[in-house]
């Protein structure tokens, strides 16, 4: 069994039994479902330092096993560690010309590039970052690190990697802007799906340049529209990954405690009515935490926050009070038909 010295090994579950006992505790299943170390019942191969039981080969007497349900079963890991591991993902990855230049092209410098952590992932590159990380983090429970014959691999689409940060800095997850915007132009890295991947569901993007004490803070889609929106503005913007993902605001305006704040939505909202559903069912729920809510308005030839932010009638030098025109207060609507 000399081959199997490389194997993971996960513990047999009621959706993936032991094949030798039948039973769904103690014993360990291959990762790759050619073996089986039984806890049971012996063989001629005891498991030694890798678990007490005997190992037994999977082949044609006792069939490998089909591993069922397992997906996404691995439990997100915690903030801290998801931090360590990105930050060792990001830290052996560059910025590729491409990218750096369309990230210029959204109006950020090469500091603020590199202080957001942008990096160029792309499919051929990530086995070779996983070997080259593994060794210093743990990456079970990290949200696009799954389990392949035994093998570590990391599941992302090639494009620009953006950290998704907490109120504290910390990446929470990454998200993609693709390169190959066929299937949609950002995707999450996420392991869904995968064997003994995670899920990295869709957390609020906390972007701030050390201003979290600002009374004020924005809601806005994306998490780089944001980042943009944060340096050009030099206000906290929280943003959600789509609007419909608007929930996770909630807890964070509870804990950041603001004094008011603006929502700020793409323009297309006037257009989409999904989206100003979206939009009207998060401002009556801030309205619940907060007395002060408003929406920004601006001149629909700028799409989205941040295209309004660094454009020419904007700048940083102006304060909330000059672009107070842009907002219409937010009232709390009891009867669905008679809001604003
Ligand atoms: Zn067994």
């Amino acid at each position: 069994m000399r081959e199997n010295k490389n194997l993971s090994w996960v513990r047999v579950n009621k959706n993936n039994r032991c094949p030798i006992c039948h039973k769904t505790d103690w014993c360990l299943l291959a990762a790759d479902g050619t073996a089986v170390i039984c806890a049971r019942i012996e063989s001629a191969i005891d498991a030694g330092s890798k678990g007490a039981g005997w190992v037994h080969r999977l082949d044609d007497s006792v069939k490998p096993v089909v591993m069922r349900d397992v997906a996404a079963h691995f439990p997100l890991a915690a903030i801290e560690r998801r931090d360590l591991a990105y930050n060792c993902l990001l830290s052996a990855l560059t910025l590729s010309d491409l990218h750096r230049e369309n990230l210029y092209q959204r109006g950020l410098s090469d500091r603020d590039i590199d202080d957001l952590g942008y990096k160029t992932i792309s499919h051929d590159c990530t086995d070779g970052i996983v070997q080259r990380i593994k060794g210093i983090t743990r990456l079970a429970g990290i949200p696009g690190f799954y389990l392949e014959n035994g093998a570590v691999r990391l599941s992302s689409p090639s494009g620009t990697l953006i950290p998704v940060r907490d109120a504290e800095y910390r990446i929470q997850a990454l998200q993609v802007r693709c390169d190959n915007t066929e299937h949609g132009k950002y995707k999450w890295v996420s392991s869904n799906g995968k064997y003994l991947g995670c899920s990295s569901g869709t957390p609020i993007h906390i972007s701030h340049q050390d201003n979290l004490q600002n009374q004020e803070i924005w809601i806005t889609e994306g998490a780089l529209k944001a980042d943009v929106a944060a340096i050009k503005l030099r206000k906290c913007i929280l943003a959600v990954a789509g609007v419909a993902n608007w929930r996770g605001i909630i807890p964070v305006i509870l804990e950041l405690k603001p004094s008011w704040v603006v929502v700020a939505f793409d323009m297309d909202k006037r257009t989409n009515e999904l989206v100003q559903r979206h939009c009207k069912d998060m401002e009556q729920a801030l309205l619940q935490i907060t007395n002060d809510v408003f929406e920004a308005d601006w001149n629909s030839d700028y799409k989205g926050l941040d295209d309004f932010s660094t454009s020419s009638t904007f700048s940083t030098s102006s304060t909330s009070s000059s672009v107070l025109d842009i907002f219409r207060p937010v009232s709390a609507s009891f009867d669905k038909g008679a809001n604003q």
